[in-house]
């Protein structure tokens, strides 16, 4: 039975949650088929993702099937009717993934991040209409994944979504790729018509951190999860840590607190506002503290020198002077006013 799944639609309304799933590389006929069997036996997949041609940190590992596996992805895609997604970083990966008509590409990380590649890509893909999805480059630089964009926009392209894979930090513990969820936030900002949907499975680098990263990403309104998946993971050829079995993914997506309204915005925009108010709230804290130890020292003094702690000259002028500066901030009087009186009560009483 044909999927009735339309990549295109989604990536221009991106409502429900997309969810991508499939091994980290296509391996064998039988390894790709058996995963693609069960993960289109969740109902749950949207797109299967396969690597065909694997980017290896260092030579002689496995290295992708090649042109082989897309014949399978294609002949799985034919007959679940599930759409099928590969890695694209060269201009003839391009080639062949459009000759056997897979239904999407995603740029992988190291490739976002190398202007020359990317400009290759764009023009290999000039003039297609195939979704692309993007991953961030490994640097946490959002200049270079906005570049990426623009690059395949100019190209005409006019299917793109981004992934958020994490970034090569110094430290990225407990991480493989350190998450830094402000950078996706900040795309979402300035370029609020680009779904962005995360891929849990690069981010931790092994199995018990996914059900939490994709909580996290749902809670921050990610619009959907990639995830590898693989139907016997311990001997994965790539990435044997961080894949799950497709009944571990049907447990934990079971798990997961998938929030309804998608407006696909405001809870990106609220987030960002949020932690912007935690950062003022941390600060208001600080201060406070350094003023409460200000505070100790002026009792010191007044001890030594036999004062009063109540000065209340100096406490009215407080007062009055801090309520009509508030008032000119837009602040109510009463909020100053009970904010400094439960200050100068906690002043008074380190003071005696
Ligand atoms: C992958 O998706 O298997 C992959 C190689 O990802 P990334 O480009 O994020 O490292
Ligand atoms: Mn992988």
């Amino acid at each position: 039975m044909k999927d009735s799944f339309d990549i295109r639609r989604w990536i221009e309304n991106p409502e429900e949650l997309l969810l991508i799933a499939g091994p980290c590389s296509v391996e064998s006929r039988e390894q790709i088929f058996d995963t693609a069997k069960k993960l289109h036996e969740l109902h749950r997949v949207n797109i299967l993702r396969g690597g065909i041609w694997k980017p290896r940190t260092r030579p002689n590992g496995f290295e992708g099937i090649g042109e082989e596996g897309l014949k399978w992805m294609k002949e799985i895609s034919n007959d679940t009717g599930l759409p099928v997604m590969t890695e694209v970083a060269t201009p003839e990966h391009v080639e062949l993934a459009l000759k056997y008509n897979v239904d999407a590409l995603w740029i992988g990380a190291r490739t976002t991040a190398n202007p020359f590649s990317m400009q290759q890509l764009a023009d290999a893909l000039e003039g297609c209409d195939v979704p692309v999805f993007v991953k961030n480059p490994i640097a946490p630089d959002l200049k270079l994944w906005i570049g990426a964009f623009e690059r395949l926009a100019s190209s005409g392209l006019r299917h793109l979504a981004a992934i958020h894979r994490g970034f090569q930090d110094v430290n990225s513990n407990p991480y493989r790729n350190n998450p830094r969820w402000e950078i996706p936030i900040e795309l979402r900002r300035k370029n609020p018509e680009i779904p962005i949907i995360t891929d849990i499975s690069h981010i931790c680098g092994c199995r018990n951190l996914l059900h939490d990263t994709a909580q996290k990403a749902l809670d921050l309104a990610t619009n959907g999860l990639m995830i590898e998946s693989h139907c016997n993971p311990d001997c994965a050829l790539t990435d044997a840590e961080q894949q799950i079995t497709p009944d571990n993914l049907k447990a934990m997506l079971s798990d997961l607190i998938i929030h309804k309204s998608k407006s696909n915005n405001a809870d990106f925009l609220l987030q960002e506002l949020r932690t912007q108010i935690d950062n003022i709230d941390d600060e208001l804290l600080q201060l406070l503290a350094k003023r409460s130890e200000i505070s100790s020292k002026i009792g010191v003094i007044k001890k030594e020198n036999n004062l009063t702690v109540l000065q209340l000259d100096r406490w009215n002028s407080i007062l009055s002077k801090h309520i009509e500066k508030g008032m000119t901030l837009g602040l109510k009087e009463e909020l100053v006013k009970e904010i400094f009186e439960l200050i100068h009560k906690d002043s008074i009483e380190r003071q005696l």
